[in-house]
């Protein structure tokens, strides 16, 4: 296919300014074609068939891929598409051709559905569309095994680089010119991915690049025997490929995994104003989870400031992409974010982080310091550590992150809290009887102003307190304020935990569970008789049936108990007014239940004073129990 003189300029003129600005020069096509129209491009898709032997001749239509091989740039497609390097400025290639794959093997499909329906008139255009990216994909796929096209010390050697495809494209004007260039294989194979194709067909090509380009160098206007040897594999592998790609096709199989996710981060979460090296990093991996490599990737930045500025990247083995540069005066601790956006075979995932500018801080302990408000501590205390933020003025630093790394012996657990309008972040732990004697550290992190700063507190456990009877019981419970109720629930032998050393004291109360609860705190008897139909995979299953035969509860209806149901508040008031058989009372304690149908519950429970309410006046019946709430209603049940 010819270009049409309008065509070429739309195409060359933004070329010739993008490479002039920030690219080595790299040519629209790999491969010179002739005054007719017929590339080395075009002999690369004559020799696939060859290969194919007749295979997929019932829907590849060659004329098609040939007219497209030559020429996708009237696509508009700019020129780093056309490369795929091992460094730097990778280029697009590699995306490219996995795009087109997914492509023709979804119109491929298509055509064949249309095709089993008896449409033959859309079944032919399907495959000829599936023919055209099939055609598109195949320039790029040779555009990589040109060793120029896919090492990265080609960029730069446009003369030697042209030179060569040159001398290439005078010998390949025909399908049966140079036999000795065409691959002789007449089998196919499938592939498992043509990204990992794709990539390593770039990688054989560039393992060739610094003796092709010596031998360029030395006989610029003829090949020698050894550069036509080289050029001999590179053809030989650019065919194979492509006829084992079209054979995938057919085969359903060889579409790169789609992207599973794209992670985005910064080098600096807080930087300087102007910062000249502020990084953004993104790491795409496959539904698998695996790297993906060679994915493109927009990266969206709040550049300049108040505006965005869109870049593109193409990730590298590991998946990761960068983009580098300057940032601009955005206002002190204003989030400004970044996204990062890939997409596949129609299917777009995005990733997400930010950065905000903030101030140099003053020097010292001036500009971060950190201490604790009690450094002899004993059990059953809190120790709270306070961080104040400065800058070189000596202002408060408001609303920033400050870390803490809290080291007891070799047991790390940090915490987090962003600075007030003092420019003070604080955090407390509690100090429990399995609190280490020895010297616990707090190292303290910030980051302002592009640059780290750290500051350090420290306390120490004396002997004696409070919360001596603790040791050995749950490891999540020092921080709840019903500690004392679960130790209580748990030396009754009501529960035993949510796992062997915790009780998840703000996870919520399911029914089945609630009913094990009950049945332990009433000592319910058992039953043989099985009540719901809905719970025989319940391990609460036994107490469940026991509860059923107390006459507490009748189930959620149509014999069914939904065991995984969460137990609100007035759903407790009921279980428990008719477990401890209270008595019922004609006052009304809340205002917020007088539509339940568990008021009258609610009141009982109220007035056997288990309860006095979420707040003034009410109850809030719908809330959920938490498993802390539960051990303190039932130790006030149990205990009255
Ligand atoms: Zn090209
Ligand atoms: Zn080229």
């Amino acid at each position: 296919m010819t270009r049409t003189p309008s065509s070429v300029s739309r195409i060359i003129l933004p070329l010739i300014v993008a490479v002039a600005l920030l690219l080595p020069a790299v040519p629209v096509a790999a491969w010179t074609a002739s005054a007719t129209g017929y590339s080395t491009h075009d002999w690369i898709v004559d020799q696939a068939v060859k290969v194919l032997d007749g295979r997929a001749s019932d829907w590849f239509n060659a004329a098609v891929a040939r007219e497209a091989s030559d020429d996708p740039d009237t696509d508009g497609v700019p020129d780093i598409y056309h490369v795929y390097r091992d460094v730097g400025k990778r280029g697009g290639a590699v995306h490219r051709i996995t795009e087109h794959y997914a492509a023709a093997m979804r119109l491929y499909q298509e055509g064949v559905a249309a095709r089993s329906a008896g449409n033959a008139s859309t079944a032919s255009a399907r495959f000829q569309a599936a023919s055209r990216e099939i055609g598109w994909l195949s320039h790029y796929y040779t555009d990589i095994l040109v060793p120029y096209h896919s090492h990265y010390d080609g960029i730069g050697q446009d003369t030697a680089h042209h030179q060569y495809e040159a001398l290439v494209g005078q010998q390949t004007r025909k399908a049966g010119d140079r036999p000795d260039w065409s691959s002789s294989r007449r089998s196919v194979a499938t592939i498992s991915s043509i990204r990992t194709s794709a990539i390593a067909a770039a990688a054989h090509s560039r393992t060739f690049y610094p003796e092709l380009h010596s031998l360029v160098l030395a006989s610029p206007t003829k090949l020698t025997a050894r550069m036509s040897e080289i050029t001999g594999l590179l053809l030989v592998r650019s065919a194979n490929d492509l006829a084992d790609i079209i054979w995938s096709i057919s085969a359903g199989k060889g579409n790169a995994a789609p992207i599973g996710s794209l992670s985005a981060s910064v080098k600096w979460t807080y930087p300087v104003k102007n910062e000249p090296w502020q990084g953004v990093f993104v790491t795409a991996t496959d539904t698998a989870g695996r790297p993906m490599e060679g994915l493109e990737v927009l990266i969206t930045l709040p550049l300049p400031v108040g505006s965005t500025t869109t870049v593109k990247v193409f990730t590298d083995p590991k998946g990761q992409a960068k983009w580098a540069g300057q940032i601009g005066a955005s206002a002190h601790l204003v989030r400004q974010d970044v996204t990062a956006r890939a997409t596949t075979d129609g299917r777009t995932v995005t990733g997400m982080t930010w950065w905000a500018t903030s101030p140099v801080l003053a020097s010292g302990s001036d500009g971060f310091r950190s201490w604790v408000d009690n450094a002899t501590p004993v059990a059953g205390e809190y120790v709270t550590v306070r961080s104040t933020v400065r800058d070189t003025a000596g202002r408060a630093v408001v609303g920033i992150r400050v870390n803490w790394t809290w080291s007891y012996g070799a047991t790390k657990q940090s915490t987090t809290a962003l600075t007030n309008s003092q420019g003070v972040a604080a955090s407390k732990r509690l100090v429990s009887s399995s609190t280490t004697f020895d010297t616990v550290v707090i190292d303290a992190h910030v980051q302002s102003g592009s640059g780290n700063r750290y500051s350090r507190a420290a306390f120490q456990r004396q002997p004696g307190g409070t919360s001596e009877p603790y040791k050995g019981w749950f490891t999540d419970i020092w921080d709840s304020k019903f500690r004392d109720d679960i130790v209580w629930l748990a030396e009754a032998g009501i529960t035993v935990g949510c796992s062997a050393d915790r009780y998840c004291p703000d996870g919520p109360v399911t029914r089945e569970q609630m009913a094990t609860f009950l049945v332990r705190a009433l000592k319910l008897p058992s039953s043989s008789k099985d009540f719901f139909t809905d719970d025989g995979a319940s391990k609460h299953h036994a107490s469940i049936n026991a509860l059923a035969a107390s006459g507490i509860t009748s189930g959620c209806g149509d014999r069914k108990f939904c065991p995984s149901g969460r137990v609100t508040r007035e759903q407790m008031a009921s279980f428990l007014t008719r477990g401890l058989s209270l008595p019922p009372t004609q006052r009304n304690y809340f205002s917020d239940d007088d539509s339940s149908r568990h008021h009258a519950a609610i009141n009982a429970l109220a007035a056997s004073g288990i309860t006095s309410g979420c707040g003034t006046d009410r109850f809030c019946p719908r809330t959920t129990v938490t498993r802390g709430q539960m051990a303190a209603f039932l130790r006030r049940a149990l205990t009255r």
